[in-house]
């Protein structure tokens, strides 16, 4: 998987310092961050970078297929690499920890409804909204 730089460039997209360092940002986290949060993470690298200089990239990137917007209906729209392998998302919705898993009879099950249903599967989002069980 090419670095996010080089996948911009490949786009045609012009790399200003700026979008730079949010790329760079983007490349670094595993996790699901926001805008607010790309942003901080941002200006630790760049304290001149601004909010809305972190939201117009982002959504430059979005654009152009690069990051792919997740949303888990609590209104904050999160972003991670559009490249990163295939898996599903488990959203604590008390806490709005994000859980990453894959789970390969969800990913067949999928492809035997689609083809029942005369489709090739050729991509799916499943996002799951749970509480934590209580511990007795
Ligand atoms: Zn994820």
């Amino acid at each position: 998987m090419a670095d996010i730089i080089a996948r911009c460039e490949a786009k045609g997209l012009r790399m200003t310092d700026q979008r730079r360092v949010v790329a760079r940002v983007i490349d670094e986290s595993d996790d699901h961050p926001d805008v607010e949060e790309l942003y901080a993470r941002s200006a630790k690298i760049d304290p001149r970078i601004s909010i809305a200089t972190v939201y117009r990239t982002v959504k430059l990137f979005e654009e152009a297929g690069i990051l792919e917007k997740l949303e888990f209906g609590d209104g904050r729209a999160r972003y991670e690499d559009a490249e990163r392998d295939h898996h599903d998302h488990l959203i604590d919705v008390n806490s709005g920890d994000v859980i990453e898993f894959v789970d390969p009879e969800i990913e067949a099950l999928q492809e035997k409804i689609a083809a029942r249903l005369g489709y090739k599967l050729i991509g799916h989002r499943l996002e799951l909204l749970g509480i934590p069980l209580k511990k007795n």
